[in-house]
């Protein structure tokens, strides 16, 4: 890959020319040892090579120390292990003295989203900045002296009201907000970093990704990536979106770990993640044939989700550089209806033609306490077939609101199996039973549509 810098993340070598890292993430409550360590075997077993658990306060901190204890002792402790860490600086210090590296998201370290316009001017800005990196100091002073590594995770539902007052809503926002960190991991002389510039729309990940990478080369860095679509939901909607965005950046050269988030059972991910790596390889972008921005693909690839990965992440890559009209699939091994079935996939994936209700759900993890896949299941059946429409099923009030801000309707979890039903940022309901969130997001479903028929 493109990154030249390569450092080891445990046993783990990352960037440079070594191969593509498959990470995955537990979605069990990280304060219930004995379920985090059986999920991180089930996720080692199935291809894992880095787990991520989640730490919403120092209450898991310990717990996570006990995971990583018991995981070494029971032969597991070839694999890092990485904490998910947000709007805490300080269980951000205490994971960083034994975690192989933490994952930590600029847009709220220590900034804040409350959606507000903020009207800063430069040196108000400029001071807001010099805060966040007086305020992460420790923290790289830390990870220096027990060689920790630093993810930092730029989400785009997730960028703070100082970004995206100042530079919108925007591929370009995520890029600043990159460099910004990137210029005060310079400031301290730490360098173990990696970084993800994550997205549910996948070219507004392609596009964010590709920014930073051209935007390190301007600048003479060279920081390895971490790719993965956010909230790509399940099933195969879930798998094509993933290949899409992760697929094309791969086959640009650009890419040094990847994430397949999926909600389902997180042992499900690497799988499908070692099949898009490999899949990549196999693929020459040269012999894509592409005329009047139609994409024609054929292959021959036997196995399903191989085939899905290449039509997918062709297509992506087609479309990020010839803005497609259509795709058109070919394979001897499947029916013609299958090929049209997936294309039909791939396009609403890429963007290319809206066919369906466009569904969006949070993979889950330790911060969420209600059953998100079998709701968002249920979600995905009775509100199939509203081309324009987007509805979000996210696990948790803390991020998901956010990072499904630009649905038109939501379930987001509160607390003990219960769900709030959105409209758009707005909270609309108390949180109450799935099934009773779902009869309320039928109204508003239905009143939208009816307002739209003329
Ligand atoms: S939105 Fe989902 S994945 Fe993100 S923190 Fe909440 S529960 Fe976890």
């Amino acid at each position: 890959m493109n990154s030249k810098q390569q450092f080891q993340i445990g046993n783990v070598a990352i960037g440079g020319d070594a191969p593509v890292v498959v990470q995955s993430m537990t979605n069990t409550d990280t304060a219930d040892v004995q379920a985090s360590v059986a999920q991180c075997k089930r996720m080692i077993d199935a291809g894992a090579q880095m787990v991520r658990l989640t730490v919403p306060s120092l209450k898991e901190v310990e717990p996570l120390r006990e995971i990583q204890k018991r995981l070494k002792s029971d032969g597991y402790g070839h694999i890092p292990l990485v904490a998910d860490v947000h709007f805490n600086p300080k269980v951000a210090e205490a994971v960083a003295t034994f975690m192989n590296k933490v994952r930590v998201n600029p847009g709220n370290f220590t900034d804040k989203r409350n959606f507000s316009q903020l009207d800063l001017s430069d040196s108000e800005y400029a001071a807001q900045v010099e805060r966040m990196a007086l305020r992460a100091k420790p923290l790289f002073e830390i990870c220096k002296q027990h060689d920790t590594a630093v993810r930092i995770g730029i989400n785009h539902g997730s960028l703070c009201d100082r970004i995206v007052s100042r530079y919108g809503n925007t591929p370009e926002a995520m890029v600043q907000s990159a460099l910004e960190w990137l210029e005060i991991c310079e400031q301290y002389d730490f360098h173990k970093v990696v970084i993800s510039m994550k997205s549910s729309n996948v070219l507004t990940m392609m596009t964010a990704t590709k920014l930073l990478h051209d935007s390190m080369l301007q600048r003479n860095m060279s920081y390895p990536l971490h790719l993965g679509v956010t909230e790509a939901g399940n099933d195969r909607e879930g798998r094509v979106k993933s290949a899409a965005g992760i697929g094309a950046l791969l086959l640009m050269g650009i890419g040094d770990t990847i994430r397949v988030s999926l909600t389902e059972p997180p042992e499900n991910e690497s799988p499908f993640g070692h099949k898009l790596v490999k899949s990549i390889e196999n693929l020459d972008v040269k012999k894509l044939q592409i005329q009047d921005k139609v994409l024609v693909y054929e292959d021959d690839e036997a196995d399903e989700e191989c085939w899905m990965c290449c039509a997918a992440a062709a297509a992506g890559y087609a479309h990020f550089h010839h803005k497609l009209r259509e795709v058109q699939l070919h394979n001897p091994h499947f029916s013609e209806m299958q090929n049209a079935d997936l294309a039909k996939l791939v396009m609403q994936a890429c963007r290319i033609k809206i066919l369906n209700t466009e569904f969006v759900a949070c993979p889950s993890c330790g911060r969420t306490q209600y059953d998100i896949q079998s709701v968002f299941s249920a979600v995905k059946q009775r509100f199939a077939g509203y081309p324009g429409l987007k509805i979000g099923v996210m696990g948790c009030i803390v991020n998901g609101p956010g990072e499904m801000a630009d649905a038109d309707y939501g379930l987001v979890g509160a607390s003990n199996g219960l769900v709030c039903v959105y409209e758009g940022k707005k909270r609309v309901s108390e949180p109450m039973l799935p099934e009773a969130a779902m009869e309320v997001l039928e109204k508003f479903v239905r009143c939208s549509v009816e307002s739209e028929i003329p």
